[in-house]
């Protein structure tokens, strides 16, 4: 009889979320395992915005649902969050609060792709990009970039992978895994490229404040004159330090925002209320703690990068934002292990340390490793790793 259907066999699990889980079944047995895997600040939700939770969970208001779309205070303050850092005017009915920013991409490929549209990927590319298209019935179409170019895709590459058929771009600007920013003038001729093109362009802005040489990463839509095809990601998962609360959005014009909460309205309603009113309070509270976090993950990006390009045989382009740095190991593998799979298999059974190999990042020969944990656990971390290749 047959099983699982044929698209969702396709479909690989989540490699990011498959090491963590894979560190903790470790840990669970006793093993003294240290993650560099998924993305996932180590510090705690900041008090207001628990305290926030913890007051909505005693409203009985809260213990129904809300709108599929989400609470209108917390619709309206991410679009205020949205004009502030996106620099872009939008209005509250454009907003749609999603369970994570993950969905939010869900539902922007479910919006805008039919059987056969083709994306343009640059990569490496996060995990989850190409699910998002194959379950909407889209083709990813990879457009490589490389470590010499710092990882950035540019207008020449676009035009040569672009078909007829090409009807999205994801751009991702602070990149996962690479770390990569954009200047204004790099996206904005990406941006004029796509609207010459009458191209969709799914922004995912998540990492767009954490960032470690400009105050905020310039968001395509904002320096594109005139540009109205864009759908805007973000959450507040990294900024706030809210993985597990899972509130995410999108923003983009009303009749995309509307196609995606007809989908969402079925396939999930609304998001859980009392975390729709933590995030309201992340979004209104006091900004001090983002900074706080902020300038951690700049030390820690430093320390790691420092300690993962003194390796020998490893070339690393300084990342600028988000919190991962991704090295190329290729000459690291020579002789010893066949893939980048492989030896990120031997870091974490011989030397204790969850890391992702490259190939679920489109880029095999390189290891992403994030650094959004303590200065100890990432000196400990690499100083096994050094060894293991040193061996
Ligand atoms: N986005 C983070 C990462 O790439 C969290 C895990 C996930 O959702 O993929 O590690």
């Amino acid at each position: 009889m047959k099983r699982a259907s044929d698209r969702l066999s396709r479909v690989p699990p989540s490699a990011t979320l498959g090491i963590s889980a894979r560190a903790r079944e470790l840990r669970a047995q006793g093993i003294d395992v240290i993650s560099f895997g998924a993305g996932e600040p180590d510090f705690a939700t900041p008090e207001h915005v628990v305290a926030a939770a913890a007051r909505a969970c005693y409203d009985l208001e809260n213990h129904k649902y809300t709108a599929s779309a989400g609470l209108r205070p917390l619709r309206e303050a991410i679009a205020e969050d949205i004009r502030r850092y996106s620099g872009v005017d939008v209005d509250w009915s454009e907003v749609m609060v999603t369970n994570g920013a993950k969905q939010a991409v869900f539902q922007a490929f479910a919006a805008l792709l039919d059987p056969g549209d083709e994306v343009l990927l640059p990569s490496p590319h996060w995990v989850t990009y190409p699910a998002g298209i194959d379950l909407a019935g889209g083709v990813t179409v990879s457009v490589p970039t490389r470590i010499e170019d710092g990882f950035k895709v540019d207008v020449e590459s676009l035009e040569a992978a672009m078909t007829e058929r090409t009807r999205m771009l994801v751009f991702v600007s602070p990149s996962n895994p690479t770390g990569v920013v954009y200047t204004a003038d790099e996206a904005r001729a990406i941006g004029e490229w796509a609207k010459a093109n009458d191209i969709w362009v799914l922004a995912d802005e998540i990492y767009q404040r954490l960032t470690y040489f400009t105050d905020v990463a310039p968001s395509i839509a904002a320096v594109t004159p005139r540009f109205e095809n864009w759908v805007l990601i973000n959450g507040v998962a990294k900024t706030y330090s809210m993985t597990g609360w899972r509130v995410g959005w999108m923003a983009g014009p009303t009749d995309i925002v509307d196609a995606a909460n007809s989908h969402q309205s079925h396939a999930t309603g609304n998001v859980d209320n009392v975390a729709q009113h933590a995030a309201l309070a992340a979004l209104r509270g006091p900004q001090d703690t983002v900074e706080e976090m902020r300038a951690a993950f700049d030390a820690r990006r430093k320390l790691m990068f420092s300690l993962v390009s003194d390796i020998p045989g490893v070339d690393c382009v300084e990342p600028q934002g988000a919190f991962y740095v991704f090295p190329d190991v290729s000459r690291v593998l020579e002789g010893r292990w066949v893939s980048t799979d492989e030896l990120a298999t031997a870091i974490l059974e011989e030397a204790g340390v969850a890391l992702v190999p490259g190939e679920s990042f489109g880029a095999p020969g390189h290891l992403r490793l994030s650094y959004a944990t303590g200065d100890a656990e990432i000196e400990r971390g690499m100083e096994r790793i050094r060894r293991l290749i040193a061996r």
